[in-house]
């Protein structure tokens, strides 16, 4: 059983009430672990550290705390297998994704922000030759990073750079389902020699720990990425207060597929996006519009291709689905399949879950699942279900599946398959989403603006909007 400690002022403790959560390991559907049971003391505690860390980290040079970043992303990088293998332990992703995508993004985070924070450049503005006015930017002070369990230490660290970046103390808590690699961030940052109390790890509920981090009047911004709910939880109570908020929330991410696409790609990758990682990624395409004179044909050979795509033992390099992340939630992944079924959907594909042989037997697995028959109203395909479960709607005209794709009350990120350019512009320009792909997806370019609109969201991370986010700005006009 593997203990995990609170990482407060530089030092691994136990949390105050000396209580621990059960920690699993979903595709041996067994505990593994002990995640600490945190509550607003343990905050108290570290919002204590960082205010006293902040004089010191918040004076360094930029060069000084990209040179402590990039130590950390090398420390990551070194322990990479490591890495790799506790996430998939604690999450139940394939091992050959978390070393293909979680732990190098969550590396290349550290070392996007330890650089772009050398070329943020402050304004300036002239208003003739006696007045101008440029703009100081300093750090916000403590500040709150709240992460969820589907991609874990990706974005956790996703958050916490921009903020070390700028100078930020910060008090972070990853999700109580997946802390461990977070939790094994900490050796890296001492190691790295970033200072005592700058980077605080609180683990535990959500209700107990976030909630204290959102109501603690010094901790002056909340960089929050989850479910939708929990954001209106955040806002109902950070907004009174005044905090700075960026919110990264839920999706429910339409693939729009036209009858001009080059077909081979749109089928592999409407897979990949519907798939990979289990459906557990918030930007998967799990409304796929098919136009209807392609629509049998994309449907056999959508099918075909995720046949291939094995569920298993994600230690096996042949699985391509893993476990699902948590027992409450592979039961309600499994609740919307039935509720796919009352509503009159055609289960095409899987439907069910998957009993693994071997040493994953009471792992939470569940069949990659293709739905058909449902309309693009119904609950199925207004409700985000985040897991293995796609529908197929067909649709006869661009109008129409435009109208379908923004019927949801998210908008994250949408992707449209086409081959005529001007139809890729014009239907991209009309899509409600933070994020459209065309003929790609989950192509990233850290540089640009990441978030989404309507309830997926509020504000932006990626590039200069984050590093600006964990910033205040002050115009100081000058007179001469
Ligand atoms: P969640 O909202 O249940 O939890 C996210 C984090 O918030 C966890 O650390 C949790 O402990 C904490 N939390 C829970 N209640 C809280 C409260 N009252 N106050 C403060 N913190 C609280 O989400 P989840 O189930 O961990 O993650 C899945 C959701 O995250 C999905 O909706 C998914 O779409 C979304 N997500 C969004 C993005 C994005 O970039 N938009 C990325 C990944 C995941």
């Amino acid at each position: 059983m593997q203990r995990i400690l609170n990482f407060i002022n530089g030092e691994y403790i136990e949390p105050i009430s000396k209580q621990y959560l059960k920690g699993f390991n979903p595709a041996l559907g067994m505990v593994y672990s002990e995640v600490p049971d945190s509550d607003e003391r343990d905050v108290e505690l570290a919002v204590s550290a960082s205010k006293e860390a902040l004089a010191k980290w918040g004076s360094t040079t930029q060069e000084q705390r990209s040179e402590v970043l990039l130590r950390i992303a090398n420390g990551i990088e070194a322990r990479m297998e490591e890495f790799a293998l506790a996430e998939t332990n604690d999450q139940g992703k394939p091992l050959w994704l978390s070393k293909a995508m979680d732990i190098p993004r969550a590396v290349s985070n550290l070392k996007f922000y330890a650089n772009a924070a050398l070329h943020l450049n402050g304004e300036f503005h002239q208003t003739d030759q006696h007045i101008f006015n440029y703009t100081l930017r300093s750090p916000i002070g403590v500040v709150g990073c709240i992460s969820p369990w589907n991609l874990p230490l990706y974005l956790f660290t996703w958050k916490i750079a921009p903020a070390l970046a700028m100078g930020n103390c910060v008090i972070a808590k990853p999700s109580e389902i997946t802390p461990m690699t977070a939790s094994m961030l900490g050796e890296v940052c001492n190691a790295a020699g970033l200072p005592k109390g700058v980077l605080n790890i609180i683990h535990g509920l959500g209700a107990k720990v976030g909630s204290a981090m959102t109501k603690h009047f010094d901790i002056k911004a909340i960089s929050f990425t989850g479910g939708t709910k929990t954001g209106a939880e955040i806002s109902r109570v950070a907004a009174p207060m005044f905090k700075k908020m960026s919110l990264e929330l839920g999706g429910k991410n339409p693939n729009l597929i036209f009858d001009d696409c080059n077909f081979e790609k749109t089928v592999k990758i409407s897979v990949a996006a519907a798939f990979t990682n289990q459906g557990e990624i918030c930007l998967c395409g799990s409304r796929i519009f098919i136009q209807d004179t392609i629509y049998e044909k994309f449907k056999s050979a959508f099918m075909e291709e995720v046949k291939k795509r094995t569920v298993g033992d994600p230690l096996n390099d042949s699985s391509k689905l893993g476990a699902i992340a948590s027992k409450e939630h592979f039961e309600k992944i499994l609740s919307y399949i039935a509720l796919a079924k009352q509503e009159g959907g055609e289960i095409i594909l899987g439907g069910g879950a998957v009993m693994v042989e071997g040493r994953c037997r009471q792992g939470w697995f569940i069949a990659p699942t293709i739905i058909e028959g449902l309309s693009y109203d119904c609950r199925i395909n207004q409700e985000e279900i985040f897991g293995p479960v796609v529908t197929l709607v067909p649709f006869t005209t661009e109008a129409e599946v435009i109208m379908m794709a923004n019927s949801t009350p998210f908008g994250l990120a949408s992707t449209i398959f086409t081959e005529n350019l001007s139809r890729a512009h014009r239907v991209a320009a009309k899509m409600e989403s933070g994020i459209v792909w065309i003929n790609c997806w989950l192509e990233r370019d850290l540089r640009t603006p990441f978030g989404g609109v309507k309830q997926s969201g509020v504000g932006r991370e990626g590039g200069f909007e984050a590093l600006k986010f964990f910033t205040e700005e002050k115009n100081v006009c000058v007179k001469i």
